[in-house]
């Protein structure tokens, strides 16, 4: 059996970590590892390394950290099939899937590569007479992050690459359900010329959270998961004195007027839906038809709910994996069954299906409900899994209303030709990422991910400028250089302004 280690000061460490917990195959139901669980000493050595490179990686040169994320940069590419393999493995999700994943976290390490111009300040001459203004910023010291398991690669990468070209040194405490991709990526680090001590892996559960939560050494947390946790991070971060940006949740809709084209709408919303078996911050659980569109719409969505290719995410032309666990694919098809029981009509039904020679995989197929209304449970829960609910609404605006009313603000999109109903669509949602006609809007790199509402705790975004922002903070000089007039000479007599 492997035992999957932390990794502090550069190399793999069992730490004093006797606590593991299995991590499964979620294709075949097999346990395929075990990841030590961190105790708080462990998450101590971790800062103190972290603590201790920090004398040096946060006075060396941009262009030295530069360079290094160029090297992480193409030793991702050059390893991106075995991450994308160990992702696949220990998450389930189809290859090209998780490629996917490294690839938009590559973006990240992209934009990081341009840290000078990221970092650049602003310069004032002769702000008042004689005197000139600047500002610059400078690292926060020892920063963690907290990650969630259906991204364990680009989540994390949302993070650290930002906050270690500022100059920061990092704890990581990835999800203990798919912990492998991180320490290979620590590897990549190590290889791209990263002194040690700057990036550091702590695998764990709640012990090792609490644990950099509290810890004095830890100036900052940045943390991706679920509503109740990132509200919890969010209280007891804030609490210990740290800059905290706590990323929750999501129920995102979409929503489809009457003159979208349905056929590539509904292609749309069937692999926003259920590509990584729904699995995605940004998946698309609700689809709010409108007017006449819902009764044109429901039926190309169950045709193409029917023909998604379930299997394991290693066999290729495969469109969609398992969920992460046996427990996940419960709590999904409890949600089918509420949602029917409430009123609502499965018009696709996942639940039972079964993928041979892969019986005891943890795989549910996909699930259409219509006539779901804001009050079931189905609606007012994160189902996070391959579960596409339909709303009904009579125009755009009352589709708006729906959107506003529900806790979460994470992403949404519109499905329209018509550019006013867009644009009254952008400006009026209450949602951090909107998407016109793109179904999944995760911005660019060069952007900042965030949302409103319980899918953001904190007022920063993360990577990007905002990014740049949260791992860093600002110093504004105001200086005068007066010229000393060498003619006059010192006089010993008491002065007389003569
Ligand atoms: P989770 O909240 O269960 O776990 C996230 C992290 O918190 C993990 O590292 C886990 O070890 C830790 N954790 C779990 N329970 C804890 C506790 N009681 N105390 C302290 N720490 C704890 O989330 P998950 O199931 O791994 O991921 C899915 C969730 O993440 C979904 O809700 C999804 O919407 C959300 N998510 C949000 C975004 C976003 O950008 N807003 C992105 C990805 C995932």
């Amino acid at each position: 059996m492997e035992y999957i280690q932390h990794w502090i000061d550069g190399a793999a460490t069992t730490g004093v970590s006797t606590r593991t917990q299995p991590v499964w195959d979620p294709a075949s139901g097999a346990e395929q590892a075990k990841v030590l669980m961190a105790e708080t000493a462990d998450v101590d050595a971790a800062v103190a390394a972290a603590a201790k490179a920090f004398e040096t990686w946060g006075e060396s040169s941009l262009t030295k950290r530069a360079r290094v994320m160029f090297r992480l940069r193409e030793l991702l590419v050059e390893h991106e099939d075995e991450l994308a393999r160990t992702i696949a493995s220990e998450h389930g999700k189809v290859v090209d899937d998780a490629r996917g994943e490294i690839v938009r976290g590559r973006e990240v390490v992209e934009y990081a590569c341009g840290i000078v111009s990221a970092l650049k300040g602003g310069y004032s001459d002769q702000i008042s007479t004689g005197v000139d203004a600047f500002d610059f910023r400078q690292p926060l010291g020892v920063v963690a992050g907290i990650t969630p398991f259906n991204f364990p690669i680009m989540v994390p990468l949302w993070m650290h690459p930002i906050a270690i070209a500022c100059g920061n040194t990092f704890v990581l405490k990835p999800s203990e359900r798919d912990p492998s991709a991180s320490d290979l990526v620590a590897e990549l680090y190590k290889e791209a010329g990263l002194p040690d001590g700057v990036f550091n892996v702590v695998h764990g559960d709640k012990t090792a959270v609490d644990a950099v939560l509290d810890h004095p050494g830890v100036s900052a947390v940045s943390f991706v998961g679920s509503t109740p946790i990132a509200k919890y991070v969010h209280e007891r971060a804030t609490a210990s004195g740290k800059r905290v940006q706590a990323l929750g949740g999501a129920k995102n809709h979409a929503v489809v007027l009457p003159d979208a084209d349905l056929d590539d709408a509904a292609s749309h919303l069937t692999a926003a839906a259920f590509g990584s078996a729904g699995q995605r911050c940004m998946a698309i659980s609700v689809a709010v038809a409108v007017g006449e569109a819902a009764d044109a719409l429901v039926p190309v969505l169950a045709d193409q709910a029917r023909a998604v290719k379930v299997g394991p995410g290693h066999d290729a032309g495969n469109d969609m994996g398992p969920v992460i666990t046996a427990e996940a694919r419960e709590r999904v098809a409890s949600y089918v069954a509420s949602g029917t029981e409430q009123g609502a009509v499965a018009v696709v039904d996942g639940r039972g299906l079964k993928v041979d020679g892969h019986e005891d995989g943890f795989f549910i197929g996909p699930s259409v409900l219509d006539k779901v209304t804001t009050d079931m449970d189905v609606y007012t829960t994160e189902v996070f899994g391959p579960l596409l609910v339909v709303v009904r609404a009579a125009d755009l605006d009352e589709a708006i209303d729906i959107v506003n009313a529900n806790p979460y603000g994470n992403g949404t999109a519109v499905f329209t030709g018509d550019g006013e109903a867009a644009r009254r669509f952008q400006r009026r949602v209450s949602v951090g990422m909107i998407g016109v006609n793109v179904p999944i809007p995760v911005p660019m790199a060069h952007y900042s991910f965030g949302g409103w509402k319980d899918s953001l705790f904190g007022d920063t975004h993360i990577h990007g400028p905002e990014g740049v922002r949260f791992y860093t903070r600002a110093k504004a000089v105001t200086s005068r250089w007066p010229r000393v007039d060498r003619s006059v000479q010192a006089a010993f007599n008491f002065p007389t302004h003569g």
